[in-house]
């Protein structure tokens, strides 16, 4: 299902309702504009958010939020308060390791090898992962109470990375995918993606609609629909079209409110994405 209307994640901003860039007045739609973007800290899927009861998700923005976000941060657990959330991060590697989390951490706790997922079924824990342009993928299954996080750009969406994650959700804690429902956050759209022969070579052959994934632009180039590769890959497992929801924002063209490798470098940041159970 696709979300055209991202709003605010619940109580980050004073604005409340009001999509990114959308406004209320003519006269002052600049200004406006402005200044909602520099209120939004984070994003939310509304239609992931109305099927997900008991849970908190969020896409971040160049605004905000920093959890676990810092470089010395990535692999160790972090909380303010002893009752407080644990926030769970790790060094993101393009791999398709998935960190299953299945008992209480605590603070200072450390993970210090690659992964690209991260999984539980721990009530508040913030499950996190990084991305500036590759897609954040944030997955629920309310009837088991489970949730995930997944890093997947071009190199782990191509290795399975979405795949796997939901399987390990089946498999470790007894989902079914029938259950899943997924939500994919802003990243670099097919209208700014273009990309050559190295990654062309490794998509995959089999798919069953692949004009939706790829538009050539000639014969070694081609615009790159990461999103639709991994709606796809979902889709064949089993899970409902309308349980995959999808922000269509893209990083490249929104740098008003995105960070953008492609666009900017790695020398800005990147964005903090995260779910929890509640
Ligand atoms: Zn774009």
């Amino acid at each position: 299902m696709t979300d055209p209307t991202a709003r605010h994640a619940p109580g980050r901003s004073g604005r409340q309702g009001q999509a990114p860039g959308q406004t209320q007045g003519q006269a002052y739609a600049t200004a406006d504009v402005a200044r909602s973007v520099k209120t939004i800290r984070s994003l939310t899927s509304a239609s992931f958010g109305k099927s997900t009861r008991n849970m908190v998700h969020f896409f971040g923005t160049r605004h905000g939020p920093s959890y676990g976000g810092g470089r010395e941060e990535r692999g160790t657990v972090q909380t303010a308060e002893p009752d407080d959330p644990v926030v769970v991060s790790v060094r993101q590697v393009h791999g398709t390791d998935v960190l299953v989390l299945d008992r209480p951490l605590s603070a200072g706790e450390q993970f210090l090898d690659g992964w690209d997922a991260i999984i539980t079924n721990q009530v508040g824990m913030l499950v996190t992962i990084r991305t500036a342009d590759c897609v954040p993928v944030l997955v629920a299954d309310v009837a088991h109470r489970l949730v995930g996080a997944v890093h997947a750009g071009w190199r782990g969406a191509v290795r399975g990375i979405v795949a796997k994650s939901l399987r390990a959700m089946v498999e470790r804690f007894g989902a079914d995918f029938a259950s899943l429902q997924v939500a994919m956050g802003p990243s670099v759209g097919p209208c700014c993606y273009e990309v050559d022969t190295p990654v062309l070579e490794q998509l995959p052959t089999d798919l069953p609609d692949a004009s939706t994934i790829l538009t050539r632009t000639s014969p070694r180039t081609g615009r790159l629909d990461l999103k639709a590769l991994i709606r796809q890959q979902a889709l064949s497992l089993g899970l409902a079209d309308d349980r995959i929801h999808s922000v269509d924002l893209c990083t490249m063209c929104r740098s008003d409110l995105l960070f953008s490798y492609r666009r900017d470098g790695n020398v800005h940041g990147t964005m903090v994405n995260g779910i929890m159970l509640t």
